[in-house]
């Protein structure tokens, strides 16, 4: 991942100075548009300072209005969301189709090929992961946190863009975005058994970890690692998955976390066509 300045003088003068660090993966073709946002470049105030991009969380709906507009700035056409339950669902977004009604549907992953549309997810700690198909044009956005993982969200992801679109799994891009870090994420027993009914081979491929601090009954997860799994016997090319480093938990300079401060914001992964 590397980090680009979006600053779009047609929506906010250069003069007025603001600009939108978002971290980008050099895996995705220019005809796609897409970011992982970070707390920099938004008007909110503590605790969700600055780009708190979530709405239920009791920050300003004007201020969350605003953080929204710069982003929209930056992705082409309408930004589409759907509401999140940690599940497998995925909805598919159609060129036109109306945001409040997609925002309705219960669903962890949205997919398209429109251009003029993007998708995003909110996350504060869980994976937003991000899917191009540069043959087919086709693109997903994902949420994966634990149970979403467990769900198998990112296979299913894999899976609508080949019923859909066409799309092959070894033609697939995708990049996971900040999350929690292996470093922070404990679990206990029963996230641990959930990870080894997925992964028998969970502790052995490193997807369970020992406590680093020795706690009894704890371990740490390394979500980022359980989704290559996944995704590489979906059929996505090992070379094909970027996984940044960071680690929301860890980075509190640049990012929210749930796990961290509670409901203090949220960040978000786009990802949309160009048309270009
Ligand atoms: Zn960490």
């Amino acid at each position: 991942m590397r980090t680009i300045h979006f600053r779009d003088p047609a929506v906010e003068p250069a003069s007025n100075g603001w600009e939108l660090p978002l971290l980008v993966s050099p895996l995705f073709e220019a005809d796609f548009v897409h970011g992982f946002t970070t707390r920099a470049g938004g008007v909110s105030v503590p605790p969700f300072d600055t780009l708190n991009l979530g709405g239920k969380w009791g920050d300003d709906p004007a201020r969350v209005a605003e953080n929204r507009r710069r982003l929209a700035g930056a992705v082409p056409g309408r930004c589409y969301v759907a509401r999140q339950v940690h599940g497998p669902a995925i909805v598919r977004v159609r060129a036109g189709e109306g945001a409040e009604a997609i925002a309705r549907v219960e669903a962890d992953g949205l997919v398209s090929d429109a251009v003029g549309v993007s998708l995003g997810v909110f996350v504060a700690d869980c994976i937003p992961a991000l899917i191009a198909d540069p043959r087919t044009g086709a693109f997903a956005a994902v949420h994966a946190g634990w149970r979403g993982t467990v769900a198998g969200v990112l296979p299913a992801a894999v899976r609508a863009l080949a019923t859909e679109f066409g799309a092959r799994p070894g033609d697939l891009r995708i990049a996971l975005g900040p999350a929690i870090g292996p470093c922070c994420f404990e679990v206990g027993e029963e996230v641990v058994a959930a990870f080894v009914a997925l992964l028998p081979d969970a502790r052995g491929s490193g997807v369970v970890l020992p406590s680093p601090r020795g706690a009894a009954g704890k371990s740490n997860v390394d979500l980022k690692a359980a989704n290559r799994i996944v995704l590489e016997r979906a059929g996505v090319s090992p070379e094909a998955i970027d996984a940044g480093p960071e680690c929301t938990h860890c980075d509190r300079a640049r990012f929210f976390s749930f796990r961290r401060d509670g409901s203090a914001g949220q960040q978000m992964g786009v990802i949309g066509r160009s048309g270009a």
